[in-house]
């Protein structure tokens, strides 16, 4: 949804959101669904929420696809990309806000709902924070099977030098 800030009312727009959404990293297994209050301060866009919508992501250990519900507080300030005043941001800045720019009068809710997604995305999926993984041997899924590779008795000082020789490849 396109908005033109400049018909924003004085007492903001409320918006629900329900849209389908193509990741570059990630799959969407439902729309992203989001509840925004926007409203302006002279230039500055405020933009406050919440988004959530089901990602499919891939597991870090044992590298299965699962589905995790991202859910994110929305809290972000745009301020037109073209009067990039350094004493503006200050004012405003605080912890709890996010800056961000639009230009040309518009503000795109998908760029503003992607960009809030990804930065909510956990960095290292898990399907379970239990998951065994995949033994590095033999890439056997220790979650629904086991393997003779006995992993576990490789000395951790060894594991560690290992590491460093992968690193230097
Ligand atoms: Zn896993
Ligand atoms: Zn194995």
């Amino acid at each position: 949804m396109k908005i033109t800030i400049s018909e924003i009312p004085e007492e903001g727009i409320d918006i629900e959101l329900n849209e389908s959404i193509a990741l570059e990293s990630a799959k969407m297994v439902s729309p992203l669904h989001a509840v925004l209050n926007i409203r302006t301060i002279g230039s500055e866009v405020l933009v406050s929420g919440t988004l959530d919508g089901d990602v499919e992501l891939q597991c870090s250990r044992c590298l299965n696809a699962y589905t995790v519900k991202v859910q994110a507080p929305v809290n972000i300030v745009y301020e037109p990309s073209n009067t990039l005043n350094k004493d503006e941001h200050h004012r405003l800045k605080s912890d709890e806000l996010d800056i961000g720019f639009y230009k040309n009068d518009t503000l795109d809710t998908e760029d503003v709902l992607v960009e809030q997604l990804l930065l909510n995305m956990p960095m290292k999926p898990l399907c379970s924070t239990e998951c065994k993984g995949i033994c590095p041997e033999c890439g056997a899924d220790l979650n629904v099977t086991s393997c003779n590779c006995s992993v576990s008795e490789v000395d951790p000082r060894l594991k560690v030098l290992e590491q460093l020789l992968k690193r230097k490849e």
